[in-house]
């Protein structure tokens, strides 16, 4: 360790930015306003990390946004973020080394991978006398420390979420810095750095991201924004109208979240205040920090289980005869299952990147469901397409639509798109924005055009097979199909 003593002041201290995407409550930026020092902020894209995951389409459009937005913060304090692309552990190295750094700062981290990752860093960056500092700026909880009485990971989100609660009481968010001292950095400690358009995030040829801009205001402003919308609005019977998926009840914080535009806690203090304010009933805050606490209990099992997106957490699930349908596949990706509800998500997901999570739990049980494939090659579809793509989230919902994740949907729940579809969307109106061919239906058949009558499609201009799909499968087949091959896994272990 270097010999903080004879530290130079000089010497600057970096902040590697990560999935915390903010001025405000980032303790690593906090930590480093208030060392003494000249700042640096550094953004590493590796394309190829060794171990994690490259992040999908969608995540890869909201990231460009963000770093426009985080660079745009950081010069009007007077600086910008250096954005350096490459292998993250040889390039924080040599970048800490050009500069002659005193230390170097970041928000943990929680994968697996991502652990092994910093961890190597860490010791590489001791070894060379620059100090390391971590911080949590990602979680209310970190996830060693809620245990079970015989200190072992909670599997039960019920047991998990009273244990975690007891005592949760995240530190306040902290104020964005005032003022920072930045460093200027000199052409030569910069031999990756690049610019945003170089990192080449956004699509082209074709721009399929038209739907995205027009849905999302991203980075911190925009998260800020949002927050303020939902609170002062559908936050006041959230418990009631959560699930009602053509309405805008719920908030919408999932990207922000996901690239750190916001903090658990921000959120957490942000929702008691405004139901103290507003004399918000306890149900629907209490309902509201529930979700918040499937997040932390997300991350409890990504720390915990090696690779949540490769393998199943319940290993008799390895013996599941997935069908390799990929026709069916593809029906299921482009919204074209003849299902209305499923594909009304599938399409919202491809236009804004973002699913209401009814919808994601019954086109994910669809796809697994009923058409017995494979949850990993719905997982690996959303992480695609999903601007909220979490490393920690997207998993472990999948894996508990599948019935192989921890304290998962029984195998036997077996959505029914059409009754959920009749009752979270009675009018057909989340049917009728995503899937406009069937606009003119009524409300009555909009679920399940094929069991409408002839003359009543022919008004409403649907022609089942042409305009729009005839059902890829008979509920009732595919449900004891199902049945079926899950009965098979009994007895495994
Ligand atoms: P709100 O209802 O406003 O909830 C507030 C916050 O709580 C959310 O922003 C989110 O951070 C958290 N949250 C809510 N529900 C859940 C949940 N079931 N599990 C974990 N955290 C939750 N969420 C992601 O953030 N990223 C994903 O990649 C993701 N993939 C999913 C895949 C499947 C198959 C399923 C069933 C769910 C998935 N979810 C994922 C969880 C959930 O659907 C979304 O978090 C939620 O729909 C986001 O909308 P919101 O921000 O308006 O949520």
């Amino acid at each position: 360790m270097r010999d903080r003593s004879r530290a130079h002041p000089s010497q600057p201290i970096v902040v590697w930015f990560r999935d915390d995407q903010r001025l405000t409550d980032n303790p690593a930026l906090a930590h480093a306003a208030s060392s003494g020092h000249a700042v640096v902020c550094v953004y590493v894209h590796d394309p190829e990390p060794h171990h994690g995951r490259p992040l999908g389409a969608a995540a890869r459009w909201w990231l460009h946004e963000s770093l426009r937005e985080l660079d745009g913060s950081l010069r009007s304090l007077g600086g910008g973020l250096v954005l350096l692309r490459g292998n993250e552990q040889e390039t924080i190295l040599a970048f800490a080394e050009a500069i002659d750094a005193i230390e170097v700062c970041w928000n943990r981290r929680y994968s697996p991978a991502q652990r092994q990752t910093d961890a190597a860093i860490k010791s590489a960056l001791e070894a060379r006398a620059v100090a390391v500092s971590t911080f949590n700026g990602h979680l209310l909880r970190e996830p060693w420390k809620v245990t079970r009485r015989d200190g072992e990971p909670f599997q039960v989100f019920g047991a998990y979420w009273r244990a975690a609660r007891q005592d949760i009481s995240p530190a306040p968010p902290l104020p964005s810095p005032d003022a920072l001292l930045f460093h200027g950095t000199p052409e030569s400690a910069c031999a990756n750095a690049v610019s945003l358009a170089d990192l080449k995030l956004q699509p082209h040829a074709p721009d399929w991201a038209a739907g995205l801009r027009q849905t999302w205001r991203c980075g911190e402003s925009g998260a800020q924004q949002r927050l303020r919308h939902f609170l002062d609005g559908e936050f006041d019977g959230y418990a009631t109208h959560r699930d009602e998926m053509a309405r805008d009840a719920t908030s919408k914080m999932s990207p922000y979240l996901r690239f750190g535009n916001i903090s658990a806690r921000q959120v957490w203090y942000a929702a008691l205040a405004a139901a103290q304010a507003q004399s918000i009933s306890s149900e629907h805050l209490r309902k509201f920090q529930d979700e918040l606490g499937w997040r932390e209990f997300s991350y409890h099992l990504l720390y915990h289980c090696p690779a949540l997106h490769e393998v199943n957490f319940r290993p008799q699930f390895d013996a599941m005869p997935w069908r390799n349908d990929q026709h069916a596949l593809r029906a299921w990706q482009r919204g074209q299952t003849g299902y209305p509800l499923v594909d009304a998500g599938m399409r919202e997901l491809w236009l804004t990147g973002w699913m209401h999570n009814r919808a994601r739990m019954v086109a994910a049980s669809f796809l697994v469901k009923h058409l017995l494939i494979d949850w990993r090659d719905g997982e690996s579809w959303f992480w695609d397409t999903l601007v909220d793509a979490d490393e920690a989230n997207n998993p472990a919902g999948w894996q508990w639509v599948a019935g192989s994740g921890a304290d998962a949907a029984p195998y036997f729940r077996i959505f029914n798109p059409v009754l959920q579809g009749q009752k979270f969307d009675p009018q057909g109106e989340y049917v009728r924005r995503w899937l406009p061919e069937l606009d003119r239906l009524p409300a009555a058949s909009i679920h399940a055009p094929w069991q409408t009558a002839p003359g009543q499609l022919a008004a409403a201009s649907v022609r089942l097979g042409d305009t729009y799909p005839l059902p890829i499968v008979a509920h009732q087949q595919a449900r004891l199909r199902a049945l079926e091959a899950f009965e098979t896994l009994r007895g495994q272990r």
